[in-house]
């Protein structure tokens, strides 16, 4: 089919996550016209998981009526550092994936243009065009989850750099001597705050005899915290701190600080207008990202807190398929 014969703004989407993959088409005026989703199941090799996905566009497409030819093009937003010129997902630790071309793999399969995003820099640019930062010309977007990622959007557009690997906020070194990251540097801004962050720390602090006031609290969610380490998730740690657990107030005040520093360093670099955040953490507003919040108004120059504004994303597990929509519809205006 020829290019000027595929439906403007027809598009298909691919969240790539090391959990899950989200398959979405968008109609002609952006709005989600079917949707799948299914396990990534990580420890399949490359090859089979794009498979995987190819027959998922295939299900999405037969069941709306779409034929794949009338689409304008395919969006991935994967989770990792990608080289969005070569379309190489060049190194996903969460998909365990090292250099996987997949953008040519899924042309060669269906016929049709494919692009290639960051998650988090996906997730910015659909922040930005159909989210909290709407008419910000200026806005940095961080998830923070079991790990941290983002984007950055400067003067209306993704910044995306020389290769497209730009705003790893989370491998940021904020404390040199600091836990081991994936990445294999230590101290990265998502060893020390991300959920994953969190539940290892009160994991080590329990384990160095730290007690936990829920060893006195008749409520079985508290107790797991106290005998089963094993089970403990960040979001106990949020319930508990909520309880009035002193350790796990704690560990959510070195979390948050920490966070607040990682904030502090994105501001005195990019003079943001705002900052969006997102991700399971940002559910805990008040109890986390506040106080990130409050760090940083402490350690940045008054002049650039002027008008800044640290709000919650609101696109919620939408965010990254929105953003590779966008991307779909602004690289096949540039081919
Ligand atoms: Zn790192």
């Amino acid at each position: 089919v020829p290019a000027n014969d595929r439906n403007a703004g027809l598009v298909v989407t691919v969240d790539l996550g090391g959990t899950k993959i989200l398959i979405c088409l968008f109609d002609e005026d952006g709005r989600v016209a079917d949707q799948e989703w299914f396990l990534t199941e990580a420890r399949r090799t490359p090859e089979t998981v794009v498979e995987s996905i190819v027959k998922g566009i295939g299900r999405v497409l037969t069941r709306s009526g779409t034929s794949i030819a009338a689409l304008e093009g395919v969006g991935i937003a994967a989770a990792g550092a990608c080289d969005t010129k070569s379309g190489v997902v060049v190194n996903g630790p969460n998909l365990g994936w090292r250099s996987v071309p997949i953008t040519r793999w899924m042309s060669d399969a269906l016929g049709l243009p494919v692009w290639l995003g960051n998650d988090g820099n996906m997730s910015a640019l659909g922040e930005h065009l159909c989210g909290a930062g709407r008419g910000c010309n200026n806005m940095v977007y961080l998830t923070v989850s079991t790990g941290i990622g983002g984007g950055i959007i400067a003067n209306g557009e993704l910044y995306v750099g020389e290769t497209g690997m730009t705003a790893e906020i989370g491998h940021m070194v904020i404390q040199s001597t600091g836990p081991l990251c994936p990445c294999g540097k230590r101290g990265c801004l998502q060893t020390l705050c991300s959920g994953t962050a969190l539940v290892r720390n009160m994991r080590e602090r329990l384990a160095m005899g730290a007690s936990s006031l829920s060893m006195f609290h008749p409520l079985q969610l508290l107790d797991l915290v106290e005998s089963k380490p094993e089970e403990i998730t960040s979001h106990i740690i949020f319930e508990a701190a909520r309880r009035g657990d002193a350790l796990s107030l704690s560990i959510l005040e070195d979390g948050a600080r920490s966070l607040g520093r990682g904030l502090t360093n994105l501001v005195l670099l990019l003079d943001p207008q705002m900052l969006v955040i997102g991700g399971g953490l940002a559910v805990h507003w008040d109890q986390y990202i506040a106080p990130a919040a409050n760090e940083l108004r402490r350690a940045t120059y008054p002049k650039s807190l002027e008008g800044l504004m640290v709000v919650p994303a609101v696109l919620g597990d939408k965010a990254a398929s929105m953003g590779a929509r966008a991307m779909v519809r602004q690289r096949s205006h540039k081919r």
